[in-house]
């Protein structure tokens, strides 16, 4: 049997920081969702599928294949054959997978991939409806999140840190927008699974976050 750990929460909260440590803690595979609905998204942009449009969207869920690899634990998306794992993280590709993800046809040609990798290896994943939805047996569940300021402050600094100046009202802005349609949608929002443990990251480190979480996995 795996052992499965999920972690769910706002965009910006630390989430892939923090998992990727305590996969690596514990030499598990760290699995991030949302690349998988980023895939899906950098496919609609480039064939100018109109995302606000669920139809055409679902019609375009026929064309695309996407798969996991892992290259001495790291994570490759690869869409349609192509290796699109460094495409992935702009906020155009990051907006629109917030807006397709809310169709149920986007959804789930992900669900089975997603289950089947936590069937089968150990892992950490992370996501908004890991918790929830997809692991709902997962063996520790937790809900990660932090203040919207904070959010953006920490978006702002690693765009920074790539040479990338924007304006933080805009990123929080955002964010904030994000976060809305992500919890309202009707399939699978984000939000708190009833077993999940929830952690504010607002005043924490990332080191102490993970720690709370190996300390977890130590008394289970
Ligand atoms: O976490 P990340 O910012 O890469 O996710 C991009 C978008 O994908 C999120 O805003 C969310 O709408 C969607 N997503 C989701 N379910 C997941 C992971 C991501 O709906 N498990």
């Amino acid at each position: 049997m795996s052992f499965n750990i999920a972690i769910d929460g706002p965009a910006g909260a630390g989430k892939s920081t923090i998992a990727k440590n305590v996969a690596k803690a514990l030499s598990y595979i760290y699995v991030d969702t949302g690349a998988l609905y980023r895939a899906m998204a950098l496919h609609f942009l480039r064939n100018h599928t109109d995302s606000a449009q669920e139809n055409a969207v679902a019609a375009a869920c026929a064309d695309i294949s996407i798969t996991l690899s892992y290259d001495e634990g790291v994570q490759k998306v690869i869409l349609n054959g192509e290796d699109v794992t460094g495409k992935l993280r702009t906020e155009e590709v990051g907006n629109t997978a917030s807006i397709v993800s809310a169709y149920p046809a986007v959804r789930e040609k992900l669900l089975q991939l997603q289950r089947d990798l936590a069937a089968s290896e150990n892992v950490v994943m992370d996501g908004r409806d890991i918790g929830s939805h997809v692991l709902p047996k997962a063996d520790i569940k937790i809900y990660l999140t932090a203040s919207s300021d904070v959010r953006a402050e920490r978006r702002y600094e690693e765009l920074r840190a790539k040479g990338i100046t924007c304006d933080i009202a805009k990123l929080k802005a955002d964010i904030e927008e994000r976060d809305q349609r992500d919890m309202n949608r009707d399939i699978a929002p984000l939000k708190q699974a009833e077993d999940a443990i929830y952690l504010d990251s607002s005043n924490l480190t990332i080191s102490e976050v993970t720690e709370r979480i190996l300390e977890l996995v130590t008394i289970k």
